[in-house]
């Protein structure tokens, strides 16, 4: 901007609102944006635009409590400064958020507001030359970068468009700052050690104040450096890395601290400080103990302790990392958390939970390099700094959910982490030195292998955790659920009491699940509402007119002499002395969980033609899933509604395909009682219920049978589950997640399940007391589905009414 020659500013500006600080002409600020409204502005104007001109923002001074509402514009200020947005940096953390560099060129004055939303702009008028401020002012424009208490004072100035009124307002604050300055500069003498430093004098934000007590805490600001120099140096980080800090420490001690990077650098270093460059816990592994801790901590899952009691004995031979990292891939709430918890546990490890979920950024895991405002490191580094050690155990949690997107592969950066080969000098984009990672003991979790990227996959050792049945979900509640719950809240067993009927009613009623997540929230519940009670019970009984039901220790002796559990129900308004149990019974149950979810649906859904249920596997374990079918007049058209990929669409397709070769054996009609099943006939298929997108060829046997039954105007039987693909001459093929899918049939109560033969080896995975309570029919082809699905077999009674109808 050369001196003489005035620049016009645009007569129409979008405006910025500052809070912290005012903007005068030919200053500089740093500005952070994060409201809707002026994000949408940087976004907009200055993220997208290529001309000078879109980079030109007005900057007006927010005068109006920071903390109104920010959907409505406040009164604006008249008067603000054009700017010239130089850098634009954006940070997520701690929330999103915009730094702007801008450097303001001349004053303004709004004539008319153009628009308010999703950014107010204005039209504008310029007030004073652009070259006017190029030179000479400084010192008034620096009194803009005071802290708040001189914010009315600096809009003041930004109002004073005469030169001289400016200069008027400006004496008294440059005053005060000269005097601040004098008492600076006389302690600093009397300090004897100071003698070498020359401290620059500068108009700092803080020394502006002019206390004494600032300069006292720049020098503590100084001793600091001193310490962290002395911390650098005795810490015991890597050569490369105690290069990098001294390096630091020297700019470090250059750097006025008014500057932005000081605090960056000081951070950094800090951070390098507290590393756990050489500290370690020593590892106290002996398989029997650790035997025993996963025992105590985990019913059931017999397979996965034992792989892991193998991992970890292999682990201890060796003595050494390296080998695949586990994986434990199962439905949420099935354990595998709490069992990498457990092997730290084992290990006398530390242990920490890295959560992937969504992360879809590559700077999450390797840090953000220093360059950014608001840069960190990753989230590995930080997890060692919050350990405090360098051999935790890291779990990486959901490790299917890790998305792509414009900022890096997060999973490449995952895989440098995990390659043994490579991380041990795992470089973080924030520290910028490498950090030696072979010492930790990766474990992963997943809710399927499928989404995990293949490169991943690969270095992983795969243990499915697959789904509790009934009974273990209760043996898990009354071993490990409800005592942790009693704990939390402050129970004992003596007050309150759960029946193992109770727990399978909340099992089966209130939740429908393969983990028991949901359960242990129920058992919450419980907890809480008898806390509530016995808190009660606890307070009336301290109340003297207790007395009146009895005399003090005998009332209390005859409660427990005959202390007959109670239902919380019935005791609703009769608060009851902490040592009589509170029974929590069905009735209980309904008062505080509310009237059960999944009660009867399933008969209840199969009383009319045209719906079977079919077996889906989900992430989240197994799922019963109704199949729908209706027919009207229409075209032969095929309608499908619900949460299904193209796969399933082509199996209904089949479906039909098959029902309608095979109509008049089976005795299949239209509704004007034609074998020509689509004449004059509309089919809707609905697969309902369900988040998950369901998709694969496994729900063939069942929208076969589905479509049956509506041709056949007969009831599929109400116990009855199905799963397997079908081909165009009806046979029955294998499909997978047998296991998950049984289990989900065996919670909702339904007695007999129909696989495609070929799956049968699947079977000797499920446990034998569920495979004792249902009935399996291997089918090879869609004529055995179809008679087993239907009372009485479907195509003997088919053909039977066939030969009625000629007799
Ligand atoms: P996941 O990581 O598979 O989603 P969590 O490890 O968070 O599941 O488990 C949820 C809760 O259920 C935890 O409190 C856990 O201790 C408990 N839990 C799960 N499985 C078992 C089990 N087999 N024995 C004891 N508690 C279990």
């Amino acid at each position: 901007m050369a001196a003489g020659s005035a620049i016009q500013i645009p007569t129409r500006l979008p405006l910025l609102l500052t809070h912290e600080s005012v903007l005068l002409p030919g200053s500089t600020m740093r500005t952070s944006v994060d409201s809707p409204r002026n994000m949408q502005l940087v976004r907009s104007r200055l993220l997208k635009g290529t001309s000078l001109r879109s980079t030109i923002i007005g900057v007006i001074p927010n005068t109006s409590d920071p903390t109104s509402d920010c959907d409505d514009l406040p009164n604006l200020h008249r008067i603000g400064t054009a700017a010239l947005a130089v850098q634009v940096v954006g940070s997520n953390w701690p929330k999103p958020h915009y730094t702007l560099l801008v450097t303001g060129l001349c004053r303004f004055q709004i004539l008319q507001l153009l628009k308010e939303k999703p950014y107010p702009v204005a039209e504008v008028q310029q007030l004073d030359r652009l070259e006017q401020f190029t030179n000479g002012h400084k010192s008034e424009e620096e009194l803009g970068e005071l802290s708040e208490q001189f914010y009315k004072y600096a809009v003041q100035i930004l109002d004073a468009v005469r030169l001289e009124e400016r200069f008027k307002m400006t004496i008294p604050l440059l005053v005060r700052q000269i005097e601040g300055l004098k008492l600076l500069q006389k302690t600093r003498k009397s300090k004897q050690d100071d003698d070498k430093r020359v401290v620059a004098i500068r108009p700092n934000r803080r020394i502006s104040h002019g206390s004494i007590t600032e300069d006292e805490e720049e020098e503590e600001d100084h001793d600091d450096v001193v310490v962290l120099e002395k911390k650098i140096r005795t810490s015991s980080m890597s050569e490369q890395a105690l290069k990098v800090c001294l390096k630091e420490i020297k700019r470090l001690k250059k750097m006025p601290q008014s500057m932005p990077e000081y605090a960056l650098t000081r951070n950094y270093l800090e951070l390098m400080v507290e590393l756990p460059w050489n500290k370690s816990t020593k590892d106290r592994l002996e398989i029997r103990a650790a035997r025993i801790v996963l025992d105590n901590d985990h019913y059931a899952m017999e397979k996965l302790k034992k792989r892991v009691l193998e991992y970890l004995a292999v682990r201890q031979l060796k003595n050494n990392l390296k080998g695949p990292i586990l994986c434990f891939v199962g439905p949420p709430g099935v354990g595998k958390t709490s069992v990498g918890r457990s092997i730290a546990k084992t290990l006398g490890r530390e242990f920490h939970r890295i959560a992937l979920g969504g992360v879809c950024d590559q700077s999450d895991i390797r840090g953000h390099r220093r360059t950014y405002v608001g840069s960190m490191p990753g989230r590995i580094i930080n997890g060692l700094k919050t350990v405090g050690v360098n051999n935790p155990v890291f779990l990486l949690d959901e490790v299917d959910k890790l998305a792509k997107s414009l900022q890096g592969d997060p999973a490449a950066a995952l895989l440098e982490v995990l390659d043994p080969e490579q991380n041990h000098s795992f470089t973080d984009h924030y520290l910028n030195v490498a950090f030696d990672l072979s010492q930790v003991l990766f474990i992963a979790t997943a809710n399927t292998t499928a989404t995990i990227p293949p490169a991943l996959l690969d270095r992983m050792e795969v243990i499915q955790v697959p789904g509790y049945t009934q009974e273990e979900k209760i043996e898990i509640a009354h071993r490990h659920l409800i005592p942790k719950q009693l704990e939390l809240h402050g129970l004992t067993p003596q007050q309150i009491q759960i029946p193992h009927v109770t727990t399978l009613g909340i099992i089966t009623r209130y939740t429908r699940e393969a983990g028991v997540r949901a359960l242990d929230r129920k058992l919450g519940a419980i907890c809480r509402a008898v806390a509530v009670k016995v808190a009660e019970g606890q307070h009336k009984e301290a109340k003297p007119d207790r007395a009146e039901v009895g005399e003090g220790e005998d009332f209390k002796e005859h409660v427990t002499e005959d202390a007959k559990p109670e239902s919380i129900s019935d005791t609703a308004d009769l608060a009851l002395p902490p040592e009589m149990p509170i029974l929590i019974d069905f009735h209980a149950l309904k008062d505080i969980l509310g009237p059960p979810m999944y009660d009867m649906e399933v008969s209840e859904r199969l009383n009319q033609p045209g719906v079977a249920i079919g077996l889906a596997w989900t992430p989240l374990g197994g799922e019963i899933m109704f199949v729908e079918a209706s027919r009207m007049d229409g075209e032969g058209q095929l309608t499908l509604t619900g949460q299904l990929g193209d796969v399933m669409k082509e199996s209904a397709h089949l479906a039909i395909s098959w029902l309608r070769s095979n109509a008049k054996r089976y005795q299949l009609t239209n509704a004007s009682g034609s074998f020509d099943l689509l004449d004059n006939t509309d089919i809707h298929l609905h697969f309902p219920a369900g988040a998950v997108t369901k998709d694969g060829p496994s729900a063939g046997v069942t929208i076969v049978t589905c479509l049956a039954s509506l041709f056949s105007g007969r009831l599929v039987c109400s116990d009855v589950a199905m799963t397997g693909e079908i081909t165009l001459r009806g046979l029955v093929l294998p499909v997978g997640g047998i296991k998950d899918k049984v289990l989900a049939a065996h919670r909702a109560g339904l007695k007999r399940i129909i696989i495609p033969q070929r799956n049968e080896k699947d079977l000797e995975e499920i446990a034998a007391h569920v495979r004792q309570d249902l009935t399996f029919v291997l089918a090879g082809c869609l004529e055995e589905v179809l008679n087993a699905a239907f009372d009485g077999g479907f195509a003997v009674k088919a053909r039977l009414e066939h030969l009625n109808s000629k007799l």
